[in-house]
């Protein structure tokens, strides 16, 4: 349910500060900018902040440009997306004006003074969507080529279980407004360059099967080698999950003073619980923490949280 101080906060303010999370993925970038030109349709103001530079990879989406590492003056009401805590937007708790929380995350922090958190919501982009309609707005082409991207990037492109009806109602009604499938998937999934590709072949020669944990990783020197940045591993950790047995797929990337560590599992494990054990979060089937240890260690911890939780 949209909150209705939500949609009155909407009508009644001019400027809107929108935030998402560090590391932005699809979701996250799709549905600030669909929300960002939605107000914007309704004669509001809107500057859009992320801490990180936009990946390569998600520079087809109308508007990325307007996307700044500069945090703007004034004291606008923020909307962060896709994730329910300041710190993982790159802000810093204490000086912050009236704030809205719209995600879809398990793990939730206390944090907002509007706060729409829909867990089961299989994107944030879906529930910007059902906002942008309550507003009466009408979707254009480039809102929908970012919202049907947040939703395309958050159920894999209709094909992880939080797949629904509703998914593919939504999707069909963004494709009439001017998403174009076979367009998104191809700049989503077939455009690498040859140094993404030649470090996935490395990143899956490091795989090592603990049970049905899959365990694989990246170090900077295999960046340095391949000429590739950190961005370029994203939708790494899925691969591993293709192996029927597998239930978990760990990817650890070396970053500073330990790693990063992205989890994916099958069905009803939940990495989302594990992840938590190590101050991380995110959904049942994908998850992640940074952990600071040796990769051996760290390798360990990891085995054990898992362990623990059977
Ligand atoms: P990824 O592995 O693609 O980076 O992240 C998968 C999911 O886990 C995303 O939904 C993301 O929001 C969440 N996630 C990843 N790392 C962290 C983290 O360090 N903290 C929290 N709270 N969530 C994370
Ligand atoms: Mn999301």
């Amino acid at each position: 349910m949209i909150p209705g101080e939500l949609i009155a906060l909407i009508g009644k303010e001019k400027t809107f500060f929108i935030a998402t999370h560090i590391n932005p993925d699809g979701d996250a970038l799709g549905s600030s900018l669909a929300l960002s030109l939605a107000l914007e349709s309704l004669g509001k103001e809107t500057a859009l902040y992320g801490r990180d530079h936009i990946p390569e990879l998600y520079h087809f989406l109308p508007g990325h440009e307007r996307f700044s590492n500069v945090l703007p003056p004034g004291r606008s009401p923020l909307i962060i997306l896709d994730c329910n805590e300041p710190e993982r937007a790159g802000l810093s708790d204490g000086s912050l004006p009236y704030s809205v929380v719209i995600d879809h995350h398990e793990t939730v922090r206390d944090f907002g003074d509007i706060r729409w958190i829909d867990p089961a919501a299989p994107a944030t982009g879906m529930m910007v969507y059902s906002l942008i309609k309550s507003l009466g707005v009408r979707i254009t082409a480039d809102m929908a080529t970012n919202l049907y991207t947040a939703i395309a990037v958050d159920t894999g492109t209709f094909r992880y279980s939080n797949t629904d009806s509703e998914v593919l109602r939504v999707s069909a009604e963004l494709v009439d407004s001017g998403a174009d499938p076979g367009v998104i998937s191809v700049a989503l999934y077939e455009s690498w360059s040859d140094g993404r590709f030649r470090l996935l072949l490395r990143v899956l020669d490091t795989l090592e099967v603990v049970g049905d944990i899959g365990i694989s990783f990246v170090t900077r020197a295999m960046f340095a080698e391949t000429g590739t940045t950190p961005e370029d591993t994203e939708h790494f950790s899925n691969f591993p999950r293709m192996m029927k047995r597998l239930t978990i797929s760990a990817f650890f990337r070396e970053v500073d003073g330990g790693w990063k560590v992205s989890l994916r599992s099958r069905g009803e494990v939940d990495v989302a619980r594990i992840a938590e054990m190590f101050r991380g979060g995110g959904h049942r089937n994908a998850a992640g923490y940074k952990v600071a240890a040796d990769m051996k260690t760290a390798k360990e911890m990891l085995i054990k949280a898992v362990m623990s939780r059977r």
